[in-house]
């Protein structure tokens, strides 16, 4: 069994995706381990995406990040990191497969809908970021 950090990020709770992203995620085998809301500070959301601080989109990302809540979740399953990536679609909504989540709720590179850990190594770090090890399931 694997885990993997997934976001439901700020564009797409306002929207209002919240349910239809979760029942894709329950849907496709996914056992939910933990979820929590927050609203992330500038800071937090700078400290997540710490990795990407030299990049030029690096400013924009971390107040649309902090512009409104988002649900943070540890996903298990076997595989969770790549399958999850897989049932997101590419990075750019305009790039992704069609039915992707990302294709179907994101409108841009940047408001995208969702986020995922990439390797097992991340996602470990971005699990302990939002959850204490006591509290998943
Ligand atoms: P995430 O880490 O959010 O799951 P990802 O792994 O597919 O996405 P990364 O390269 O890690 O993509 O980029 C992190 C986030 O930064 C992307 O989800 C996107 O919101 C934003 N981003 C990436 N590239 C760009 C870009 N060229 N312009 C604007 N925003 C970008
Ligand atoms: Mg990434």
């Amino acid at each position: 069994m694997e885990r993997t950090l997934a976001i439901v990020k700020p564009d797409a709770v306002s929207a209002g995706n919240i349910g239809k992203i979760l029942k894709e995620i329950e849907e496709a085998g996914f056992l939910i381990a933990g979820l929590r809301m927050v609203r992330l500070s500038k800071a937090g959301a700078e400290g997540f995406y710490a990795v990407h601080r030299d990049r030029p989109f690096f400013e924009n990302l971390t107040s649309f990040m902090s512009s409104g809540p988002v649900v943070v979740m540890a996903l298990e399953a076997e595989s969770a990191i790549g399958r999850w990536r897989t049932l997101m679609g590419a990075t750019d909504p305009a790039q992704a497969e069609e039915g992707t989540l990302r294709r179907r709720f994101g409108s841009s590179i940047e408001r995208n809908a969702t986020h995922g850990s990439d390797a097992p190594e991340t996602a470990a770090s971005e699990i302990a970021y939002f959850f204490r090890g006591v509290e998943l399931g």
